[in-house]
């Protein structure tokens, strides 16, 4: 029996996350082709990588 689960990938999309400098909510792209920034403080919410974008904010939720 192979009882190994994949576990999803988180799906490229949009996720809306918290900003840790002056917690505004914002929706960014989850494999951002540069970097994005809070639109209010201007905190760097992420980063682009090779593949998956790299988060660095909380994520509050993803959005479909
Ligand atoms: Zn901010």
């Amino acid at each position: 029996m192979d009882e190994k689960k994949h576990i999803p990938k988180p799906s490229k999309g949009f996720v809306k996350v918290k900003c840790e400098g002056c917690g505004n909510e914002q929706n960014i792209f989850t494999a951002p082709a540069s970097t994005v920034k809070c639109l209010v403080c201007g905190n760097v919410l992420a980063e682009s990588s090779s593949s998956m974008g790299d988060i660095k904010a909380k994520s509050v939720k993803e959005l479909k």
